[in-house]
């Protein structure tokens, strides 16, 4: 579904990722992983077309998406769930799965898409109304989750959706993820969290310093002794 190849992106003088090749297939789940800046929310801003690649390519089903832009990304069915979830605090829950779903034609698609995402998420459907600002932690990454799947995405892109939540929170958004794959849709996942992202991947990569230095399924990156010295703390 996506192919990336030799992605080369920066911001000024910083090159973030020096040439970068994946794959993800329809339907799969793929774990990109590394230590703090290696480049893994560049890769997927650039995905989502909000940061410009400076050489190679990005490709969607076969078609040259490299300059496309972040609203054709997302008409195009690729929807961001950003680092440190980024709700719109001082508006309700309900308007902030509006926000996710402003390309939707109709008022009886956005009632559909509503009902879909309140049953996956019941703790949202009771706040519906409540500021966005004041959810905990848990809820603001549920709700960030939502609005990505309103605009009901074939591919959703992941940045650290465990980051700062609590344990049993943390293995309640993987279940999430898990099941968003398993309805279908193809993930692409940002994790420090690596060993719970390998156990839940179909396949990984691990960037280091703006490059790929390994890949394979989850299984085997697990195995792997340099990912268990270096991420896996054994
Ligand atoms: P983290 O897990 O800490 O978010 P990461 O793997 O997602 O790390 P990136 O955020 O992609 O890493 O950053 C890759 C490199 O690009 C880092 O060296 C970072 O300092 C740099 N970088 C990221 N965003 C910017 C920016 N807006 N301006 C300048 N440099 C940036």
């Amino acid at each position: 579904m996506l192919e990336i190849s030799d992605l080369v992106c920066g911001y000024g003088q910083v090159a973030a990722l020096k040439g970068i090749s994946l794959t993800v297939g329809q339907g799969q789940l793929v774990a990109l992983v590394g230590a703090n800046g290696a480049g893994k929310s560049t890769t997927l801003r650039s995905i989502s077309g909000l940061v410009p690649a400076r050489g190679g390519a990005i490709r969607l089903e076969g078609d040259d998406v490299t300059r496309a832009g972040p609203q054709r990304m997302l008409r195009l069915g690729v929807a961001h769930c950003p680092e440190g979830r980024r709700v719109f605090p001082h508006m309700s829950v309900a308007d902030n799965l509006a926000m996710g779903a402003y390309l939707r034609p109709s008022d009886a698609a956005l009632r559909d898409d509503y009902a879909r995402i309140y049953t996956t998420f019941p703790r949202l459907a009771e706040r519906r109304a409540q500021m966005a600002g004041t959810l905990s932690g848990g809820e603001q990454q549920m709700l960030a989750i939502g609005r990505a799947l309103m605009s009901r995405p074939r591919l959703v892109l992941f940045d650290e959706p465990s980051l700062g939540l609590a344990p049993n929170i943390v293995e309640q958004m993987f279940a999430i993820i898990g099941s968003i794959r398993d309805a279908g849709t193809t993930v692409l996942l940002v994790e420090q969290n690596a060993f719970a992202a390998l156990e839940l991947c179909d396949y990984a990569y691990l960037l280091e310093a703006g490059r790929i230095v390994k890949s394979g399924t989850g299984a085997e990156l697990i195995d792997d002794p340099h990912v268990r010295a270096a991420y896996l703390g054994s």
